[in-house]
């Protein structure tokens, strides 16, 4: 309900209605994210030449009054109302208590968080990302943070610091959402990155879409120079796994392998892939 005319707000009936859903969802999730009733999702990546599993990422869930609301809605609210911090240990902690459990199974996979944008100045974000991973028993390589290049252009020189740390604990870095910002390719280059993620809204019409599948190019390109990670999200169709495996994408993720699952249910998907069913 945005209306505004020469720069004056005009009233709609509807706005408080968006206004007290919001507040609603915001006392809500402020319950959920104490209580920790939020669940966490895992959705796998795969090597696109073998099907082999490599990873997962995972992804925060939430019921409120027995409907799933979408992290999409949700996120910028816990962002606006300060309960990204806590949501986000509670994400890393049960997600690194998960890659524990595959590991110990004798799977080495490594397991990726999403980081938001405010935490990367939180000045106490390193210290204790390395208690978790001591507490989980994990090497700091199991854990991947995926941060938007947005995030880090935000602030660039206090990005770069924090990034410098995580690197130095030996936390992979992958930059989230590429190809949808405005980063220069030169700026990221200099920044101690591991991987990039092809946004899935340039996979989507990889085969189809000339400008679409020239970004895609360019970032793989990139990435080799730079001895990068690609992974490519949202790979739906076996032609974008196909094209996306010619061109040189180390990993995929999607639909066409998983949807996000349930722990354990990814826990039956990865005894599948090694039997080979
Ligand atoms: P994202 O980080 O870009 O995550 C990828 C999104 O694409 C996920 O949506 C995933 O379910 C969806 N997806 C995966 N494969 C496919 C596919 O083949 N087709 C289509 N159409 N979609 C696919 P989801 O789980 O709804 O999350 C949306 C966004 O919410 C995420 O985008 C991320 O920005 C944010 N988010 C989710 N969980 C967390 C979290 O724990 N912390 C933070 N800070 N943000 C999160
Ligand atoms: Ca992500
Ligand atoms: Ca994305
Ligand atoms: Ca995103």
């Amino acid at each position: 309900a945005k209306d505004t005319r020469c720069g004056v707000r005009v009233y709609q009936p509807e706005d408080d209605h968006d206004t007290a859903r919001r507040l609603a969802l915001m006392a809500g999730l402020r319950v959920a994210v104490e209580s920790g009733t939020l669940t966490v999702v895992y959705q796998p990546k795969v090597d696109p030449a073998t099907g082999r599993p490599l990873g997962a990422e995972a992804l925060v869930r939430w019921q409120h009054d027995g409907r799933p609301v979408p992290p999409d809605e949700f996120i910028p609210l816990a962002e606006r109302a300060r309960l990204i911090g806590p949501l986000t240990w509670h994400v890393l902690d049960t997600a690194l208590g998960e890659c524990a459990t595959w590991r110990g199974l004798g799977h080495p996979l490594s397991v990726a968080v999403n980081l938001s944008p405010d935490m990367l100045t939180d000045p106490g974000l390193t210290g204790r990302i390395e208690q978790a991973l001591h507490r989980h028993d994990l090497p700091a390589g199991a854990l991947t943070l995926e941060i938007t290049e947005n995030a880090i252009m935000a602030d660039p020189t206090g990005a770069r610091r924090t990034l410098d740390a995580l690197h130095g604990l030996g936390v992979k870095l992958s930059i989230d959402d590429f190809g949808t910002g405005h980063s220069s390719l030169g700026r990221l280059a200099h920044l101690p990155i591991h991987e990039v993620k092809i946004d899935k809204s340039f996979v989507r019409h990889i085969v189809t879409d000339r400008t679409r599948r020239a970004v895609t190019d360019a970032a793989l390109q990139l990435a080799r120079a730079l001895d990068l990670t690609v992974v490519a999200e949202g790979v739906e169709e076996q032609d974008e796994l196909d094209y996306l495996r010619e061109h040189g994408c180390d990993a995929i993720q999607g639909y066409l392998i998983s949807k996000p699952i349930p722990p354990l249910e990814f826990l039956t998907w990865l005894e599948k892939t090694r039997t080979g069913g």
